[in-house]
């Protein structure tokens, strides 16, 4: 596959990274870039505490001027925030403080990336809801197509599209990750909780229906042996 340009969701997939280390931040941040998060650096608490609203935020537990437990406790205000304590051991009462402080998950350095990926899904996935209702009002804009993410109406070219709970939910997965591709298995945990081979059959039709639905200028692409994509210009970011 041809390398295409990873963009961060629209409806605003930031992730933070409170991390001291200049070294482990730049190489999170280039790898979080591609898989097309929005990404922001911070290095203190100080700053921290200070620091623009996120979807998720990395938090080293060993910072140079504080706590990062503290910087948790701040993070817990805001329940759209999905938070991930990183520890440097993994002792159990690390991971404890962490968790005791309000994360939402830990991870333990040094880590792969395929683990802190699917970190990060499983706590936004927990965060979802939360998310959806503090950005009600916001649809999400591909193309011709829009989305209401309180409201649940969807429109192609100003007609409006009637679609069934899971075929929206199924809808929102893939354009908040469009242009990416989202694994069956993805597709398959979040929106049924399954990954079981009778669902496999339910995905298809769905995604048959919700070709049938949309039409030709919202194209969903299977991507063999992977998944789906939606494909779909966002006309606010190009240009
Ligand atoms: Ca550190």
């Amino acid at each position: 596959m041809t390398r295409a340009p990873i963009r961060a969701v629209q409806s605003g997939m930031r992730i933070t990274i409170i991390e001291d280390d200049d070294r482990v931040a730049r190489g999170l941040a280039t790898v979080l870039a591609q898989a097309g998060f929005e990404v922001h650096r911070i290095a203190t608490a100080a700053e921290a505490v200070r620091a623009a609203p996120s979807d998720v935020v990395l938090v080293d537990l060993g910072l140079p001027d504080g706590d990062g437990q503290h910087v948790i406790r701040k993070l817990r205000d805001r329940p759209e925030t999905a938070v991930i304590a990183v520890t440097a051991r993994s002792e159990e009462h690390e991971r404890v403080r962490g968790l005791r402080a309000g994360a939402d998950d830990y991870i333990v350095k040094p880590f792969g990336i395929p683990e802190l990926l699917a970190r990060i899904d499983a706590v936004l996935r927990r965060t979802r809801v939360a998310r959806a209702m503090s950005h009600p009002d916001e649809p999400l804009v591909l193309g011709p197509m829009r989305i209401g993410v309180g409201t649940r109406e969807v429109t192609v070219d100003d007609a409006s599209v009637a679609l069934t709970r899971k075929e929206f939910e199924l809808l929102l997965l893939l354009a908040r990750r469009a242009p990416n591709v989202v694994s069956r298995d993805v597709i398959l945990d979040q929106i049924w909780g399954a990954t079981w081979e009778s669902s496999s059959r339910t995905l298809d039709t769905h995604i048959a229906a919700l070709r049938h639905k949309l039409g030709q200028s919202v194209p969903i692409r299977t991507i063999h042996g992977v998944g789906y994509r939606l494909q779909a210009d966002r006309p606010e970011l190009t240009g």
